[in-house]
């Protein structure tokens, strides 16, 4: 579908931000003409798609009786707000100037000129700044129980998670899925979960709550092998674990800012009680960003519309707002339509000149046939940085137009592979050519990385 638009050197609507509250506005700016351009984030504040894209199962938004995927749910959003219109770029805004109209903000690579924001930039994971903790980043000290969960390392050890919120009890409870036991570490004497989250912990035999306890201090050699404690009374102890987990809170993303636009005490966005407008007019908050207390999915969803429908009216009463002519009042649907094989493949259904296929048996054969580079990328279901990813490298691949091929592993499904791979996290990414592993790489990144080291080898 082609839209046309009348002018389109001044956006009517960028949006900041792709969790629920960016993608829920740009579904209501979308379906209102405006074709909103919404800024995906890309390195800070956590990974496009937001806090869901690393959470597993949502079972509290409406709409979904069994529960959700975090990034199932927000693959859907994105899909309905592409579906009507919305444009998509993916970098980090860095800055904004809010003194003059239209306003301006400064991306990785560019400028972008609007009439109205909507900031849904939402809050990042904090993290504790224990003694080693950079050392053992990503060697058994992960912010997400949920990506990280299922990697090889953690199988049937004892792990660790640091909190008393629902993320920490969320996670404790994934992770004895994989390890053998999960000391939950709470620094006072009570939980501030939902009563539910509360009594699954309470109710898992795996599950050993030490409350008043701190952790000081991080011990190994490679990996991380024992985590340093201290209770109220000031009794150090040592914890023998494999993995520490932290599910500390979060911090607003507003940084870019640069105190332009009022915040409140907590660093969050000040609007006013159950409103959109922030201190400038023309620019509205929606999310995270401005809730310091609900923080859910689908209170964010909701002021993503009130920010969308705000923003709609606004650029209507300032005579601003140039909306689009569509080609097709009922854009095409856009669910199920892609061209790349989903399937687990084996030996009937194997195909040696396919782009994209998925499982051990592709690997195996592809390693040892194939004369292309090929693009693994070692996955698990949950982890919502691959739901990032995978576009990213599919889109690779069609634009190099077959010279790679690509492999997904699922590690929670072939765990001998994932452990010959060495893998330690989700998503890993490795290049290999020949039988030879070329890059690797770990987290999402640029496709312009992929393609480059793809093109250096062929
Ligand atoms: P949170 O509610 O802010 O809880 C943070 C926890 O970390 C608190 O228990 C806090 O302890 C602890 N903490 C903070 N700093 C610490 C430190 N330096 N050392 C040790 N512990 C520290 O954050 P959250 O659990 O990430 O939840 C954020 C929001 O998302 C909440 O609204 C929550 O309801 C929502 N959420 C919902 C679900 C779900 O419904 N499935 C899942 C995840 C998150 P204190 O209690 O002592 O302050």
């Amino acid at each position: 579908m082609e839209n046309t638009r009348l002018d389109s050197d001044i956006e009517n609507v960028v949006i900041i931000g792709s969790g629920p509250a960016g993608y829920t506005a740009a579904i209501y700016a979308a379906r209102a003409n405006l074709q909103p351009l919404l800024v995906t984030g890309f390195n800070s504040g956590g990974i496009p798609g937001g806090q869901l894209m690393t959470t597993t199962f949502v079972e509290n938004f409406p709409g979904f009786p069994d529960g959700v995927l975090g990034p199932e749910l927000m693959d859907l959003m994105k899909a309905q707000a592409e579906r009507w219109g919305t444009n998509l770029y993916e970098s980090d805004v860095v800055s904004i100037k809010t003194d003059s109209h239209p306003f301006e903000l400064k991306t990785l690579d560019g400028s972008i000129k609007t009439n109205s924001i909507i900031i849904a930039t939402g809050a990042s994971a904090n993290r504790l700044g224990v003694i080693n903790e950079d050392k053992f980043w990503s060697k058994g000290i992960s912010a997400c129980a949920i990506c990280d969960g299922a990697t090889p390392q953690f199988r049937d050890e004892e792990l660790a998670v640091i909190g008393g919120g629902d993320s920490a009890c969320e996670e404790a409870a994934y992770l004895t899925k994989y390890g053998s036991k999960v000391h939950l570490l709470v620094r006072s004497e009570k939980l501030r979960a939902s009563a539910a989250l509360i009594d699954r912990v309470k109710a898992n035999p795996k599950i050993r709550i030490h409350w008043n306890t701190k952790v000081e201090k991080a011990n190994g050699n490679d990996w991380l092998q024992q985590i340093e404690t201290i209770n109220l009374e000031e009794v150090k102890g040592e914890i023998k674990v494999k993995g520490l987990f932290y599910a500390i809170g979060h911090t607003p993303n507003t940084k870019f800012l640069d105190k332009q636009i009022d915040l409140d005490e907590k660093g969050y966005i000040a609007c006013k009680s159950g409103r959109p407008e922030t201190s400038i007019e023309g620019i509205f908050a929606a999310g995270d960003v401005v809730d310091s207390e609900w923080r859910q999915g689908v209170t964010a969803a909701g002021t993503g519309c009130m920010a969308a429908l705000a923003a709609e009216r606004w650029l209507a009463e300032k005579n601003l707002s140039k909306t689009i002519i569509r080609e097709n009042s009922e854009p095409e649907k856009k669910l199920n339509n892609s061209e790349f094989n989903e399937e687990e493949v084996n030996e009937e259904t194997f195909d040696s000149n396919s782009e994209w296929q998925k499982g051990s048996y592709a690997l195996r054969k592809l390693y040892h046939e194939s004369k292309k580079p090929l693009l693994v990328i070692f996955s698990s279901p949950s982890c919502g940085p691959c739901h990032v990813l995978k576009p990213q490298l599919k889109r690779v691949i069609r634009e190099l137009e077959g010279a790679v091929q690509g492999i997904e592993i699922d590690i929670d499904r072939d765990q001998d592979i994932a452990k010959q791979a060495g893998i330690n996290g989700t998503p890993t990414i490795q290049l290999f050519k020949d039988k030879l592993l070329k890059k690797q790489w770990q987290g999402v990144k640029q496709r312009s990385e992929f393609k480059e080291a793809i093109k250096n080898i062929l």
